[in-house]
C-alpha cells in the first residue's frame, strides 16, 4: 500500500494508436503542492485527464492506497480528486451561485456553508452570485473554476495551467490563494503549468515533462536552480 496520497506508476495513455505518456512514475503527498512542467504539447493535460479518468490509460493509480487506475471520472470525483480543467470549465450560461451548487453534485447533506466559505475567500464572486458565469473576467472565471471544484471538498485538487490567458498580477494573486488553501485546509494540489517562474516559487516539488517523459525532478528551489530548466522555461535567466 502506498505511503501517499496519489501514487502513479508506469502511467501510459494516449489517443487511439498514439502513445503521449510514457510510462510515467510520479506521486503527491498528503497536503503537498506538487507541479508537473512542460512546454505546450508536452502532455500536461494528458496527465491530468489520465489521473481524473476522461482517457483510458494504463500502469498504477493509487488514491489513498485505493486503485482508481480504471475508475471512471465520476468514481475519481468522489473518492476526493476534484480536476479545475484548463479553458477554466465553468457553465457560462449558468449564474456564479448556480456554477457552485452544480460542483457539489456529489456532496450529500447542506452546502449553503460552503458556498459562504467560497465567497469569503473570493469576495469577487460573493459581489457576483447573480451574473451568468460568462460574463465574468478571466480571473474571475478562474477563481470560480477553484471554487466549483472545491465545492466537492476534494483531498486532491488537480488545476491544469491556472495562468493560461491571465495577467502576471492575477496569475500571482490566484497562486498566493491556492497556497493558503492548502495551509488552511490540508488538501494537496497538483498543478500542470507552463509558467515555470512563479509556479516553481509556490510549490513544494516539481516533475519536468518533456514529449511524455519525466525528465528531471526536485523541490522547487532545486529546479529554479537548475542551468536545463533556467534555459528551457526561465528564459536562461538565473
Ligand atoms: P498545452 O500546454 O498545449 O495544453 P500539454 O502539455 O497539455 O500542452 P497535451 O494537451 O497533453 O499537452 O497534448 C500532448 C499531445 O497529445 C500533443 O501532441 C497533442 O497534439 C496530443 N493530443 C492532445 N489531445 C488530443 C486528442 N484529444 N486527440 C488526439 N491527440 C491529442
Amino acid at each position: 500500500m502506498s505511503e501517499n496520497l496519489l501514487e502513479v506508476r508506469g502511467l501510459s495513455a494516449g489517443y487511439g494508436q498514439i502513445e503521449v505518456l510514457h510510462s510515467l512514475d510520479f506521486h503527491v503527498a498528503d497536503g503537498e503542492i506538487v507541479v508537473i512542467l512542460g512546454a505546450n504539447g508536452a502532455g500536461k493535460t494528458t496527465t491530468m485527464r489520465s489521473v481524473s479518468g476522461m482517457i483510458q490509460r494504463s500502469g498504477d493509480v493509487l488514491f489513498d492506497g485505493n486503485r482508481i487506475g480504471s475508475a471512471r471520472p465520476d468514481a475519481v470525483l468522489r473518492v476526493g480528486i476534484s480536476q479545475v480543467p484548463q479553458g477554466r470549465g465553468t457553465f457560462t450560461d449558468l449564474t456564479v451561485e448556480d456554477n457552485l451548487r452544480a460542483g457539489a453534485y456529489s456532496v450529500k447533506g447542506s452546502i449553503a456553508a460552503d458556498i459562504d466559505r467560497w465567497y469569503d475567500v473570493f469576495p469577487r464572486l460573493a459581489e457576483r452570485r447573480d451574473q451568468r458565469a460568462g460574463s465574468l473576467s478571466g480571473g474571475e472565471q478562474q477563481m470560480l473554476a477553484i471554487a466549483r471544484a472545491m465545492m466537492n471538498r476534494p483531498k486532491l485538487l488537480l488545476c491544469d495551467e491556472p495562468s493560461l490567458g491571465l495577467a502576471p498580477i492575477i496569475t500571482q494573486n490566484l497562486f498566493k490563494i491556492l497556497g493558503e488553501l492548502r495551509d488552511e485546509m490540508g488538501m494537496a494540489l497538483l498543478v500542470v503549468e507552463q509558467n515555470a517562474g512563479l509556479s516553481l516559487q509556490l510549490c513544494d516539488r516539481a516533475y519536468v515533462l518533456e514529449t511524455g517523459h519525466i525528465v528531471a525532478s526536485g523541490t522547487g528551489d532545486e529546479l529554479l536552480n537548475d542551468d536545463t530548466v533556467k534555459q528551457a522555461y526561465l528564459g536562461g535567466a538565473g
